[in-house]
């Protein structure tokens, strides 16, 4: 199998040459065959059938219609110069515009002729219009309707590209050229079995008619062929790394349910496992009995309890003579585990060890002996577990916090800890929708805790405008008044930081007015603020002294602070719903019923108002997480910006989750069936693979 073909630079495409293709891949970043083969047309017009007035609507594409001419009118002087005309069909009227080309055009009108017109349906004061739609006689019973026959593909352009005569006519004309010269050399990659299974079209024909398609039907087989192909080799590649692995790799077998877990699990857990938390043990005590190393993902809302899961899995591990250790991603965080699994333990006999930047040279030496020698168990601590310093005598056990702030390198240091890479177990309180999850962690096992503890009181979200404003001060006061503490959260964009500060400083001086000293006591943090001001601001904030914190998005993620019950969140429209969600999750840790008030103003967008309904409707993380997939698209979804994985053509995980789901289980056959893939009909993944890369491109093997 030839592919070399597909990486051929593109100037030497007939039709290209050096000026061209410079431009080609500044604009496009078109460089070779493969991306100009899968420069998929973004919308096609559809000139393969008539619509009827009734039928359209703006949400359509260019249509076309049969139109008999009522009246023409020139309306306006000079600049605003422009042709109204009257139309109808035997469903309803419309009314056409041009702006341009007024006298040429005012001469073809001809009142009650019929005419074909063509163009983009709009509505103009509640009635249906069309600007500037291209217009021509009808021919009764002609089939010479000029380019009615097909769907026209459209292709992404830019002025710079136009300059060199490639507008979207002229793209397709490269793209009509490559086909025919490189159509013998599109090779089929997806076993036969499973084209038959899902009756999929051959690729060559898919890549032909997603470019020239006959008719819609024909499209959306092309389309759906393509998708899946996408879809498949995300999945193939991460399961085949998955199985690669338990072939390459033994895992440690945790035996016996000893003495640590069992004085734990009897004596000193306070409360009853919520019945999540107990299958998600079940589940991990099972994959660390078979002799395979376990990579889980523990999905969970925060305060769902994964930490005392962890925990469980951890003591399970010392049980069966391993060390364990928890990394999490700021120093706070390492600190609060540490604290609260200290707390928990609570047994002089196993020490918890916490190791971050600031851990003196004196203590850390201390904390390295015993990890060598094997009398230290559990270590918790940031980034400063993966020096190379930090040596373990036997590591068997590793949770990970926080997922999306560790890369995948970070995640392989850890294993590379031990001869038998230790089980790893990474834990995240941002949700994400299932098809995300299979896509940007296919190659791990995922558990879920879609339970939160019996007894809790759910958040409850309120949504303010700002006329609400005195309102809001009242309720802050009367929570202050019954010693809670209280966030206000204003949003940092980037984009437009110089305002977002400014409307801080603002805030802040309104709410120092609101809550004077000596009565109310307020922290500040913010960006521009040094780490260590930060953390001394947080710090007074923790301890009580002060009532509310004023603060950007900063508020570290995880940060715990039961007495601060009420959460304000302010532009809270600017906000992403995933984002939202997290500041949330701040408060509802203590016993008082907790608050959160979302100040927006008065004028929302569409989404913006999904977004904060959808808050004041629900704390599930989980619906929330769906609801954002589908608002943003997946490439937007909160730690999913460093996986090139998303970088899909096609496919959609918010509207293709079905054909996900297909693809996924078709992978997974392949594997059970033949996880060496040896049998002769696999050989085509083998192979397709080498060159696909995940199905995203021929050009960047991995
Ligand atoms: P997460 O890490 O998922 O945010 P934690 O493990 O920190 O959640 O748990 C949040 C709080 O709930 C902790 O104080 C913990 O002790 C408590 N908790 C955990 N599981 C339960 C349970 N089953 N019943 C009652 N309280 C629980
Ligand atoms: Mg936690």
């Amino acid at each position: 199998m030839n592919q070399q073909i597909f990486q051929t630079p593109i100037e030497y495409l007939r039709g290209v040459g050096t000026a061209r293709a410079e431009v080609l891949r500044k604009e496009l970043g078109i460089s070779n065959f493969a991306d100009l083969l899968r420069h998929f047309p973004y919308k096609y017009i559809d000139r393969t059938r008539f619509y009827k007035i009734s039928e359209t609507n703006p949400d359509l594409p260019h249509v076309q219609i049969i139109v008999r001419l009522k009246s023409k009118e020139i309306v306006g002087e000079k600049h605003t110069k422009r042709l109204i005309a009257q139309v109808y069909d035997d469903t309803g009227v419309m009314e056409l515009a041009w702006f341009q080309g007024v006298k040429w055009v005012e001469k073809l009108l001809i009142p009650g002729k019929a005419y074909v017109i063509f163009g983009k349906p709009g509505s103009f004061n509640g009635k249906a219009q069309m600007a500037h739609p291209e217009i021509e006689p009808y021919i009764p019973g002609g089939t010479k309707q000029s380019g009615n026959l097909k769907l026209q593909p459209v292709y992404n352009s830019t002025e710079k590209l136009k300059a060199f005569s490639l507008d979207s006519k002229g793209l397709q004309k490269l793209i009509a050229i490559l086909i025919e010269q490189t159509s013998r050399d599109i090779l089929e990659t997806i076993p036969q079995q499973i084209l038959q299974k899902f009756k999929l079209v051959d690729r060559r024909e898919a890549y032909h008619n997603i470019h020239f398609p006959a008719d819609s039907a024909t499209l959306m087989v092309a389309t759906n062929r393509l998708k899946f192909e996408e879809l498949f080799f995300i999945q193939f590649k991460m399961l085949k790394n998955k199985v690669q692995r338990a072939f390459k790799f033994k895992g440690n077998v945790f035996n016996t349910v000893g003495d640590y877990f069992n004085d734990f699990y009897k004596n000193k857990l306070p409360f009853d496992l919520t019945s999540a938390q107990k299958r998600v043990l079940k589940e991990i005590r099972l994959d660390t009995q078979r002799g395979i190393q376990m990579n889980r993902l523990l999905q969970g809302d925060v305060g769902s309890g994964k930490t005392v899961v962890a925990l469980m899995s951890m003591l399970l591990a010392i049980d069966n003579g391993f060390q364990t250790c928890i990394m999490a991603p700021t120093e706070i965080l390492a600190n609060q585990h540490y604290q609260s699994i200290e707390s928990l333990i609570n047994d002089e006999f196993l020490e918890v060890a916490l190791l971050t930047g600031s851990t003196p040279a004196k203590r850390r030496r201390v904390i390295h002996e015993k990890l060598e020698s094997g009398e230290l168990k559990i270590l918790i601590g940031t980034h400063a577990l993966i020096e190379d310093k930090v040596q373990f005598k036997n590591l068997g056990f590793v949770v990970i916090d926080e997922q999306h702030r560790f890369g995948v390198e970070q995640r392989a240091k850890l294993w590379r800890k031990n001869v038998v890479p230790p089980h790893v177990l990474v834990m995240t309180a941002t949700p994400i929708p299932r098809t995300l999850a299979m896509t940007l962690y296919g190659d791990l096992d995922v558990s879920v805790i879609d339970e939160l503890p019996k007894g809790r009181k759910p958040i409850e979200t309120l949504h303010f405008f700002e006329s609400s404003r005195l309102r809001m001060f009242g309720f802050m006061k009367q929570e202050i008044a019954k010693g809670r503490q209280i966030y206000v959260v204003y949003p940092l964009i980037k984009e437009s930081e110089k305002l977002d500060l400014k409307n801080l400083t603002d805030g802040i001086e309104v709410m120092s007015r609101e809550f004077p000293l000596p009565q109310f006591r307020i922290s500040i943090v913010h960006g521009k603020l040094s780490a260590a001001d930060k953390d001394a601001e947080m710090q007074r904030f923790v301890r009580g002294e002060t009532q509310i914190m004023v603060a950007t998005t900063v508020i570290e993620v995880g940060v715990n602070v039961p007495n601060a019950s009420v959460m304000i969140i302010e532009n809270a429209e600017r906000f992403g719903l995933s984002q939202l969600h997290q500041l949330r999750g701040r408060v509802g840790r203590g016993a008082e019923q907790s608050f959160c008030i979302l100040m927006s103003t008065q004028k929302l967008s569409h989404d913006g108002k999904v977004r904060l309904d959808t808050m004041v409707k629900t704390n599930n993380g989980f619906e929330i997480s769906e609801i954002d997939l589908q608002l943003r698209g997946p490439g937007n979804i909160e730690g999913t910006q460093q996986s090139g994985v998303l970088d899909l053509k096609l496919a959609n995980l918010a509207t293709d989750q079905q054909m996900l789901l297909v693809a996924r289980r078709c992978v997974e056959e392949v594997f059970e069936q033949d996880p060496q893939l040896q049998l002769p009909e696999n050989q085509i993944l083998n192979q397709a693979s080498l060159t696909h890369n995940g199905g995203l491109s021929w050009d960047k093997i991995s």
